[in-house]
């Protein structure tokens, strides 16, 4: 875990922001809404504290891994709708596509 806030890595917003996940965490009886994506949101990623809502998801393409698929860095979509991916270990934009991550 670092200090990062929990966020959607497309949309940026919070779980408690996202009617979704505060329902699924109500159903789940989680104490809050950031539990229910560090415990059972499978795009959570620990090392960055992202994660991609569902709507988000399918947005950049439903990306799949072989060990699942998590956001390894903020998205976003340039003018001619390509999806970048800003990667604050190398602090550097990169133009890949998503689908290829995993
Ligand atoms: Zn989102």
């Amino acid at each position: 875990m670092n200090d990062h806030k929990i966020r959607c890595a497309v949309c940026k917003k919070r779980p408690h922001g996202i009617a979704e996940y505060v329902e699924a965490s109500i159903g789940h009886l989680l104490d809050s809404v950031d539990d229910y994506i560090t415990q059972e949101e499978g795009t959570f990623n620990p090392s960055n504290n992202l994660f991609t809502c569902t709507d988000c998801y399918v947005k950049i393409g439903m990306p799949s891994g072989r060990n699942g698929w998590r956001p390894r860095g903020f998205y976003f979509q340039s003018a001619d709708g390509t999806w970048c991916v800003w990667d604050k270990r190398i602090g550097d934009i990169e133009r890949r596509d998503p689908r290829v991550y995993g």
